[in-house]
Parts: C-alpha cells; sequence; structure tokens
C-alpha cells in the first residue's frame, strides 16, 4: 500500500475542510469523519472508508463535492476511489431483488425476477386499469385486449406487470410459447441477423410466439428497420389471435419518429397509463416492499417516505433498502430521525441536479421565446403560459424559494410565483394536453441534464 507524505495528507486535510464549509455539520460528521487517506498522486486519491454502506454513499452522493474540491485545492484532477477492509466483490451492495435465468424460450439477455408477481404489486388508482387488463390477458391471451400497450414514466411498475404476465402464464405448462425481451433485445437480434442473414430464425424466433411481451418501445424510435420488422411481426401474430403486450415511457404517439400505420395498431387494443402512485398508494406500496424485505417501517416513517422521496416507486424502494442498510450497520432502529438523516442528503442531492438555468433554456426553448421576454412584464398568452411553467418547475425541482424564483423571472414578487404554480397544477388536472406537455419537458429537463 502506497503512504501518502506528509504534505499529501496536508493536502487532504485541507480539502476535508473545504468540503466541510460546503455541508451541513451532520452530514460531515456522518459521511466523512471516518475516512482515511491511503493515497494522494495526480492519478489517483484512494481513500480508505469505514464500510461498505458509507463507500457506496459517499459514490453515490457526495463524488462530485469530493472531486470538484479537489480540484479547487489542487488543481489536478485525479480518479477518487474508495476501499473498504476486506471487501469482497460479492459483497457490493446489491439491490434487494434476486434475478433468476429466464427458462429457454427467452432471449439470454433478459432476465425476469421472481419476486414481479400479480401478488407483490400494489394497485391504486394509478394503475388500477393497467392492471386489470394484465390479469384479463392471463385469463385468455389473444382474446380480451390485443394489444396491450402500458404505459407511463420510468419506476411505475411497467416492467413489472409485464413479467407477472409472463409468471403467471409460464405456470402452465406447456401451453403457451412466451416470450419477454426488452425492446433492445429485438432490435439488437434484428441487427445482428441484418449482418447473418439467417432471417428464417430470427422470424420464427418471434411469429412463432404464442404471448410476445416486448418491455420499453419507445426504444424503436431508435432503428427504422427494425420498426419495419416489428410491424410485419406484429400482423404476422395478431392476425393468428396471438396476445401482444408493450410497454413504453410514453403514449405510442409520443414515440419519436414512429409511423402512424404502427400508432394505429397499437391503438386497436388498450392503451393504459400508469399514474404517479397517491400518498396513500406510495404508504400501502413501502409498507409492503419493507415486509418484502423483512424490514420493520414505523407508519410514521413510511408516511415520510411517501410525501418526500419521489413518486417513482424504485426510488422509494432504494430509499427503504439505504435507510435498513444503515440502521443495520449502526445498529439502530429506524426511526424518524435516522430517516430524515439519510433520506435528506440524497433529496438535496437529487434537486441539485436540476438548475433554475436549466429550467429557463429548456422551457424557452421548447416554446421558442427568448429568455428576455420571459423577464419582461408583457402579458401575452404565448409569453405568459411559458413564463409560469418555468415558475412551477421550479418550484418543483429547484431548492429555490418563492422570493429566489422571482428574482430570476425578472425581480417577480412571491405572490406571481405562487400564482403561476397554482394556475399550472390546475391547468394540468384539467387538460390532459397540459400534463402531456410538462411530462415532455421535464423528460427533456432530465434528458439534458
Ligand atoms: P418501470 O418498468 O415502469 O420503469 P419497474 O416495473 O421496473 O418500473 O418498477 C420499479 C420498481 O418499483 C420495481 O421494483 C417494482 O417492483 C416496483 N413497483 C412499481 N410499482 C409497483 C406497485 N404498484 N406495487 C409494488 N411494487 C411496485
Ligand atoms: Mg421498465
Amino acid at each position: 500500500m502506497n503512504h501518502p507524505t506528509v504534505d499529501k495528507k496536508q493536502t487532504w486535510s485541507s480539502v476535508l475542510e473545504k468540503i466541510k464549509a460546503k455541508i451541513t455539520l451532520d452530514q460531515f460528521a456522518t459521511w466523512f469523519t471516518g475516512l482515511r487517506l491511503i493515497k494522494f498522486d495526480k492519478h489517483e486519491v484512494l481513500i480508505h472508508a469505514p464500510n461498505l454502506f458509507c463507500k457506496e454513499w459517499l459514490k453515490n452522493n457526495y463524488m462530485d463535492i469530493i472531486s470538484s474540491t479537489i480540484n479547487e485545492a489542487t488543481n489536478l484532477k485525479p480518479d477518487v476511489n474508495f476501499v473498504v477492509e476486506g471487501e469482497k466483490e460479492s459483497s457490493k451492495l446489491d439491490s434487494p431483488v434476486c434475478h433468476a435465468p429466464v427458462p429457454k424460450s427467452v432471449e439470454k439477455q433478459a432476465y425476469v425476477n421472481k419476486n414481479y408477481t400479480f401478488e407483490n404489486f400494489l394497485v391504486g388508482p394509478c394503475n388500477r386499469l393497467a392492471h386489470a387488463a394484465a390479469l384479463a390477458v392471463c385469463e385468455s391471451p389473444g382474446v380480451a385486449y390485443n394489444p396491450l400497450f402500458i404505459h407511463g414514466a420510468v419506476g411505475l411498475g411497467k416492467t413489472h406487470l409485464l413479467q407477472a404476465i409472463y409468471l403467471q402464464l409460464q405456470q402452465r405448462p406447456n401451453q403457451y410459447n412466451i416470450s419477454f425481451l426488452p425492446c433492445e433485445t429485438f432490435v439488437n437480434h434484428y441487427i445482428s441477423t441484418i449482418k447473418s442473414g439467417s432471417w428464417d430464425n430470427f422470424r420464427s424466433r418471434y411469429r412463432q410466439s404464442d404471448v410476445l411481451l416486448i418491455d420499453d418501445v419507445h426504444f424503436f424510435a431508435n432503428s427504422q428497420s427494425s420498426r419495419e420488422e416489428f410491424f410485419h411481426t406484429f400482423n404476422a401474430l395478431y392476425s393468428q389471435q396471438k396476445q401482444i403486450v408493450l410497454s413504453s415511457d410514453c403514449p405510442p404517439e409520443e414515440i419519436p419518429t414512429i409511423e402512424e400505420r404502427l400508432i394505429s395498431r397499437f391503438r386497436w387494443g388498450l392503451i393504459a397509463r400508469i399514474d404517479p402512485p397517491s400518498f396513500e398508494t406510495s404508504v400501502a406500496i413501502i409498507q409492503r416492499k419493507a415486509a418484502l424485505l423483512n424490514i420493520d417501517i414505523p407508519y410514521e416513517v413510511a408516511c415520510y417516505l411517501a410525501g418526500n422521496v419521489s413518486s417513482n416507486v424504485r426510488e422509494i424502494e432504494s430509499s427503504i433498502v439505504n435507510i435498513s442498510k444503515y440502521a443495520s450497520l449502526n445498529n439502530t432502529k429506524i426511526d424518524m430521525n435516522l430517516v430524515r438523516l439519510v433520506v435528506h442528503d440524497s433529496l438535496k442531492e437529487r434537486r441539485k441536479c436540476i438548475s433554475i438555468e436549466d429550467i429557463l433554456n429548456t422551457v424557452t426553448k421548447h416554446f421558442g421565446v427568448q429568455i428576455s421576454q420571459l423577464h419582461s412584464k408583457r402579458k401575452f398568452k404565448s409569453i405568459t403560459l411559458p413564463r409560469q411553467i418555468a415558475m412551477y418547475l421550479a418550484r418543483r425541482l429547484t431548492n429555490l424559494s418563492l422570493e429566489e424564483i422571482g428574482g430570476y423571472m425578472g425581480g417577480r414578487d412571491h405572490t406571481t410565483v405562487m400564482h403561476a404554480d397554482g394556475k399550472i397544477q390546475k391547468l394540468k388536472k384539467a387538460d390532459r394536453n397540459m400534463s402531456t406537455m410538462l411530462r415532455k419537458i421535464e423528460k427533456e429537463l432530465v434528458r439534458r441534464k
């Protein structure tokens, strides 16, 4: 092991001092006081972390701060790495779910998670239709809803539902030839078939399915020729009354570059949207996940997580895992104090990702207006709407106060920001086009990061 010299140690101490000034004392005491410097040169800074959880937490939440502070202090840009005593590959933090390999009827790279069953899927107003339709497909494949097209933002349970159909039908031995695969697999298989020329193989692979489940078909946006091939696969299966189930992160008509003829086919069956869970559904999901993981989460904590973490179920799930790991490593029980500490860090990091400048840039680009117009006092509808949307998004996606947002919007009063926020919320509820547009802009914001 490489031992840092005295001045390297001093540099590291000054880096720590600077970091301390940038975060709260609580955060510093929790994550930084147990670190030990092992190596510091222009290529690498290697730090010993007291445990795996701490290491993962620093990597996921503090990497930017650590790297930029090292750069401030030294003008160098070394890699920053962490080690933990006795660390083994297999002990890396994993998501709690266990991946079981899929039977031979499915592509090798597709994985089915045995926990993604109907029993483990919580139903609320946000996903009732998609869930009911998925069950109906299992009852009578090819008859009830064909195709079934499920769409919704990431982390809301689309893959879970597709796999639940797969797992349910698979329990009926030899009855159905079922294929579950990510769209990407179809596209990659198509591209490799262009090279190999084994079209018989390719076509029989998909066209002999009784039930074809393709996840994330928005991926088709990237490849016109594979869309063409999928169109023929679709027709072949549909004409034989074979079941097709598709998922996407947006409705068919919003998949970029997609042809009208595919959109119209998707509309032949049922299009079911999954919305973010309501507060009550989130609480129920959290309690179910905690029970599945054998973690005791008080009701108060479940409510706090449901109200503060995110509407993305995947993120809710990972915060439960983080909290439980933190509690077991520190040998404490899960209570509000602990949860506030752990959740606070990750919330702050996430919100920090999107700045008011990002919002202004994305909104002005979307509407084709200038930032100076948003700042102006003009009241044309073509300008007030983007202005109000920018304020609404800033309320949701940044940590700025009403006053601060008003300041960025051409020196407006905090009541103007409140009014804009309320107005867009109302429009979003009442007008489907508005909610679609907001979703598009938010997606664009995340994509640009
Ligand atoms: P998507 O495919 O829509 O991005 P996933 O199906 O991968 O989302 O879901 C993300 C995580 O959230 C999974 O672990 C899944 O089990 C969980 N999840 C989503 N919705 C529900 C629900 N209604 N009940 C239980 N777990 C859910
Ligand atoms: Mg998915």
